[in-house]
């Protein structure tokens, strides 16, 4: 698939998602909260969940968070097209509580082909919650923050950066510094990133011809 029939994909893929009865989340949601951001974006952000305004507007991180989140990525000159935003769990918990891990694991498929479908280099999760999940380890976040770790999500091989969550930086000065210093090297991680996941097409031609010699000699 080229970018534009997996950006069609990706789209028929959240209009499925928008009737999802996968777990008990969606007796109490206004509407899933699928993702929103370019569809072929290298840098997708992974949240925990929907809050209130998220639930009612159907985007992710509209709230104080994603006022936060829109300033920081202004800072290393990107906007919320330029990357891709989604959360662990695609609906609301009632009262905000964390979601539970049989509505993660309801969910997890959608996130995985979420991945598949944008094809991102780097997956920065916000917070403990996402990070923990993703990283499938349990150190948190205080320890692992700012430090890119090789991770296969779905059928994705992509490099993994934990930050702190906005929410959280929001109200508490010292963690905000930390996420603008890391934040700040999200552009050289991109860089990297993008040099270890050269596509298959563009590989050189040479690869093949070792081989066309070895045919030759059975
Ligand atoms: N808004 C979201 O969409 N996700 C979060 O994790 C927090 C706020």
């Amino acid at each position: 698939m080229d970018a534009v029939e997996r950006a069609a994909a990706l789209r028929e893929y959240a209009e499925q998602t928008s009737t999802c009865t996968r777990c008990a989340l969606a007796a109490g949601r206004t509407q899933v909260v699928f993702g929103s951001g370019g569809p072929n974006a290298d840098l997708m952000f992974v949240g925990e969940a929907p809050g209130f305004h998220e639930d009612q507007q159907g985007v992710p991180f509209v709230g104080q968070a994603g006022k936060l989140l829109d300033r920081l990525l202004g800072g290393i000159g990107l906007t919320r097209a330029d990357v891709y935003v989604a959360n662990t769990v695609k609906c609301r918990p009632p009262g905000n509580r964390d979601p539970v891990p049989v509505e993660l694991a309801a969910c997890e498929p959608h996130l995985f082909r979420q991945i598949e479908l944008i094809q991102p280099t780097l997956v920065a999760t916000l917070g403990n919650f996402a990070t923990k999940l993703l990283s499938g380890r349990p150190a948190g976040i205080t320890r692992v923050h700012g430090q890119p770790q090789a991770v296969t999500l779905g059928s994705r091989n992509v490099s993994l950066y934990p930050l702190y969550h906005p929410a959280a930086a929001l109200y508490t000065p010292s963690m905000l510094k930390v996420l603008e210093e890391d934040f700040a090297r999200i552009p050289e991680l991109l860089e990297q990133a993008q040099e270890l996941f050269v596509p298959v097409q563009e590989l050189p031609v040479l690869e093949q011809e070792p081989e066309a010699v070895q045919l030759g000699l059975f």
